[in-house]
């Protein structure tokens, strides 16, 4: 992994620097020539065991059947082959998820949506209340991708089972980030290379056994038949070696990071609103700074060579306000003014205290501009 001198990445849930154990059980894959799982002879089984194997790891690491887990190529694919198959009837969500998911529901005909408190809650009783006769898929989030709320999945997860409803759950937000499990109740759970320190490119997704999905795909039947196309053992065995690095420490040491950059700044900076509730996964803190412009704040910060974020990746570069801050009912001029600042396990404290250094020095030139 290397970085730019200097520079402070705090944007980790828009993508992760590439670990250096993944960039070599990668280069190590590709040197050892053509690979195609498909193909019948003995590169072809070297190939077939290599698959076979990323696939073991990732299956052990969540206790699931080794059959259960899918290779994607993102886990965009893989949110919206859930949707396809199971959005028959209405579909229950919520309006702060991933545009990943919020594009489907919201160009669905029949989508109710659960509506969410201002720190990132959800209330269970509305899930229940909004389950009709027709309702055929229950679509959230672990963890939202711009506060980090965690969603409370087990008592969701009752609720679906209950309801014999399938209930598909966006992981991207939460893997490498908080103790994950999947409980019964959960007929889908995506998750993306690139958020976990993985290859870009790369995604898996568990599928409960037993359920048929719709092939967005059409083609040679990889994957099950679930996802056609010849798979990257490559980037499969780099995806494996990235979740087999992922430990409960880690989220341990990114809440400490995350507790001494948030008192520290509401120290020197009191009038931060820290946004997202208490519940939420150890690596993000989303702020706002009211009064203060986060585009101007982004902009300055990326001078002093401090990269964090606006809303999500995927809207980075439009100049609106997060979708999912407003939807939790956040006044516009906070939500303008909020900043999202994702951690990852290279964090280091050195790290967070020279961004909180430059984070004040930004924050005060700002507020000279701010006529009194
Ligand atoms: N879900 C969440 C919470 C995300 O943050 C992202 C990526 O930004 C996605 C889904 C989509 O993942 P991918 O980039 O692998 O399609």
């Amino acid at each position: 992994m290397t970085k730019e001198k200097d520079s402070i990445y705090l944007d980790n849930n828009a993508t992760t620097p590439l670990s250096k154990e993944v960039l070599d059980a990668m280069i190590e894959t590709y040197a050892l020539g053509p690979l195609n799982p498909s193909s019948q002879h003995t590169p072809g089984h070297k190939a077939k065991r290599l698959l076979l194997h990323a696939r073991e790891e990732i299956a052990q690491h969540f206790k699931v059947p080794t059959d259960a887990i899918i290779f994607l190529g993102c886990a965009t694919e893989g949110i919206n082959q859930f949707f396809q198959t199971f959005s028959t009837g209405r579909v229950l969500s919520t309006k702060v998820e991933h545009a990943s998911l919020y594009e489907c529901t919201k160009n669905h005909p029949n989508t109710d949506y659960v509506t969410i408190s201002q720190d990132g809650s959800i209330d269970l009783s509305e899930i229940e209340q909004g389950i009709t006769e027709e309702t055929s898929l229950l679509l959230f989030s672990y963890a939202n991708s711009e506060t980090g709320t965690l969603f409370p999945i087990d008592e969701i997860a009752k609720i679906a089972l209950k309801h014999a409803i399938p209930l598909v759950i966006d992981g991207v937000g939460a893997l490498g980030k908080t103790e994950i499990h999947i409980p019964d109740g959960v007929t889908g759970m995506i998750f993306s290379g690139h958020k976990i320190h993985g290859p870009p490119g790369s995604a898996f997704m568990y599928v409960r056994p037993g359920t048929k999905l719709y092939p967005l795909l059409k083609g040679g039947g990889q994957e099950r038949g679930i996802r056609s196309g010849t798979e990257s053992v490559a980037l499969a065995v780099g995806l494996a070696k990235a979740v087999s690095l992922l430990k409960k420490t880690q989220h341990e040491e990114m809440h400490r990071l995350r507790e001494y950059f948030e008192s520290s700044l509401k120290n020197d900076v009191p009038e931060i609103v820290i946004l997202g509730g208490s519940r939420r996964v150890a690596n993000v803190s989303t702020i706002a700074f009211p009064g203060i412009d986060a585009e101007s704040l982004l902009i300055r910060l990326d001078m002093l060579g401090v990269y964090a974020s606006h809303g999500s990746a995927c809207a980075a570069g439009a100049l609106e306000p997060s979708r999912a801050l407003l939807e939790m009912g956040i006044p516009l001029p906070l939500v303008r003014s909020a900043i999202r600042f994702s951690f990852s396990r290279y964090t280091t404290l050195e790290e967070i205290k020279k961004a909180l250094s430059f984070i004040v020095q930004a924050v005060n030139e700002q507020k000279a501009f701010i006529p009194s």
